[in-house]
């Protein structure tokens, strides 16, 4: 394998890598626009020129191969000037308007412009005028001035995305990005371009001009759209989620995420209709109550009831901490087996990139955790129990069973029906007591996804639960800005506690031992009991998260659908 120095340090590294991927490897940045580690070489941008000893001119460091012995300088002085003249050429026609741009704070070219440029232009013609503002599609705008034509979104489209939608057109100064003749950029992927454009030409429709990134923090996260799980950033500001953006996982998503998952996975966090109070239904109408008073009216309407009386119904959206808690709940401390988990999956609605029929995070998740029927009672079976008369209390956690009217008016037979939920739903409207609960951007807890990858999710947006229970809010981390996540969370914060925490309450005034001080030890005690979670912990699920251990999953998880569709 060839030995390279880079800028005195020296590397090896395979046959065949490049310059730019050896530097990575060394701890080395090379400016570059065109290159992208997830597209391939263009070549077109010239931002990346090195020196190279015994190489009579200076060399693209993103198409060089490495050989052995090879000695390269990214900055000396020839290196450095030429750079120099890369951005001046490219800031020719820029229209240098940082202050109203939306990539200001987070651009290549700005970035490279600090710490290269040549800080005065020679130019003194007028600048050409391009293109601005232009609909690609429903999500992204194109401004053509900001462009610096570095054909990372057509090759996004072509390679990854695999519908050719973008091109060059025109020649020489006034090339501008268009669709090709009636076509639009309204793939399901479409939004990929703008994480990879390096500058603001091109911008989300959704989140344009609503804030300075530097106002707002990034805390990694998981998309709880459907069963990939994709890695993201949740960029918040006033406790509010404004963006989404992919975060390299090559296990999971690569750079890449889907257009439905990064507008609509967290509408309802930032939702007019959450929950910010526990309800509980005096004289037939459900009112504010405190926690204390809510959980203890919900232990005392579950006491009359024997263990064939009541079914509880775990959630594919929530952590596998909540579904662990909710089936030891109903195993230990009600005595009942009567459990089960809807699925929400649209047929066909798949592809061979990342999305998934199953459109919620976790269903492996909450299998894997204990949340399955047994002894034939499932789903189905509980709802004819219910209409039956026979289950008549139900404990139903982060999900609106009652979404068609048939099981909406089989609910109504129960005597008692105990709900948490983030959001006011038809479920909610039916319930004697509501516990509103932490969505997956609100607390600490991990999903596994369908190819059996567990994935740790933190808190993005703050909430009471962190004043409460400031202890259960320590692993903290810094955004890229170097500040804590809520620094920029000023904004009001909701009165909602993690489900886990909600159910063990209940558990504890019903006689149970279910003392947890955090999701971190619900998950260590998982690890101990699951043999498919055995030896993991947060620290070793880590920003990439790790595979389930499949010899052991037999032993609380049957095969899903999902699964079966994978292997
Ligand atoms: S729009 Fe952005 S990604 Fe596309 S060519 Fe221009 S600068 Fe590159
Ligand atoms: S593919 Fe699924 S997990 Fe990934 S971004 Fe889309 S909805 Fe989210």
């Amino acid at each position: 394998m060839p030995k390279v120095t880079i800028e005195g340090k020296t590397v090896e590294v395979e046959n065949g890598t490049t310059i730019i991927r050896a530097a990575a490897q060394a701890g080395i940045e090379i400016p570059h626009f065109c290159w992208h580690p997830g597209l391939s070489v263009a070549g077109n941008c010239r931002m990346c020129l090195v020196e190279i000893e015994k190489m009579p001119k200076l060399a693209i460091a993103c198409a060089t191969q490495v050989s052995d012995g090879m000695v390269v300088h990214v900055n000396s002085e020839k290196a450095i000037e030429a750079r120099k003249a890369v951005l001046e050429f490219i800031l020719i026609n820029h229209p240098l308007d940082c202050p109203i741009c939306d990539e200001a704070g987070e651009c290549n070219l700005q970035d490279y412009t600090y710490s290269y440029g040549p800080g005065h232009s020679a130019l003194e013609e007028a600048k050409n005028k391009k293109p601005k503002r232009v609909p690609l599609g429903p999500n992204v705008v194109y401004d053509a001035e900001r462009c610096i034509l570095c054909s990372r979104c057509i090759r996004v489209m072509d390679e990854v995305v695999k519908n050719p939608t973008l091109t060059f057109v025109e020649r020489g100064d006034r090339v501008y990005i268009d669709t090709f003749p009636g076509k639009e950029l309204n793939d399901p992927y479409s939004m990929n371009v703008i994480d990879v454009c390096p500058v603001g030409a091109l911008t989300n429709r959704d989140y344009r001009f609503k804030a300075r990134v530097w106002e707002t923090s990034s805390t990694e996260g998981i998309c709880a759209g459907c069963s990939r799980g994709c890695n993201i950033n949740i960029w918040v500001r006033n406790n509010e989620i404004l963006r989404l953006t992919p975060r390299f996982n090559p296990e999971v998503n690569s750079y890449w995420m889907c257009d439905n998952g990064r507008l609509n996975s967290f509408r309802e966090v930032n939702s007019a209709e959450r929950l910010n109070s526990p309800l509980v239904r005096k004289d037939g109408v459900l009112q504010e109550a405190g926690w204390d008073e809510s959980l203890a009216h919900a232990a005392d309407a579950l006491k009359p009831f024997s263990k064939d009386e009541i079914a509880v119904f775990g959630s594919a959206y929530s952590s596998v901490e909540d579904n662990y808690i909710l089936q030891k709940f109903a195993k230990q401390v009600l005595g009942t087996t009567n459990i089960d988990f809807l699925q929400h999956t649209i047929e066909g609605d798949q592809d061979n990139l990342l999305i998934r029929a199953d459109k919620t995070p976790n269903s492996c998740g909450a299998r894997e955790a204990g949340v399955v029927s047994s002894k034939g009672v499932d789903s189905k079976k509980i709802f004819e129990l219910i209409a039956a008369g026979k289950i008549k209390a139900l404990y139903v956690m982060d999900d609106d069973i009652a979404a068609s009217k048939e099981i909406e008016e089989l609910l109504t037979k129960l005597d008692v029906l105990i709900v948490n939920h983030w959001v006011k739903t038809k479920t909610t409207q039916l319930a004697d007591v509501v516990f509103p609960s932490a969505t997956f951007a609100e607390k600490y807890g991990t999903f596994v996804n369908f190819l059996g990858r567990v994935q740790m999710f933190r808190p993005a947006v703050s909430t009471l639960e962190q004043e409460r229970v400031p202890g259960r809010f320590t692993m903290s981390r810094l955004d890229k800005f170097g500040s804590a996540f809520d620094k920029w969370n000023k904004g009001p914060r909701r009165n909602v506690r993690s489900s886990w925490e909600i159910i063990s309450a209940v558990g504890n005034l019903l006689g149970g031992k279910m003392r947890y001080q955090s999701a971190q030890k619900v998950f260590d005690e998982i690890a101990q009991v699951a043999p498919s979670f055995k030896g993991l912990s947060y620290a070793k699920l880590g920003d990439r998260g790790a595979l389930l251990s499949r010899q052991g999953s037999g032993s609380i998880g049957k095969k899903s659908k999902e699964e079966a569709l994978v292997s």
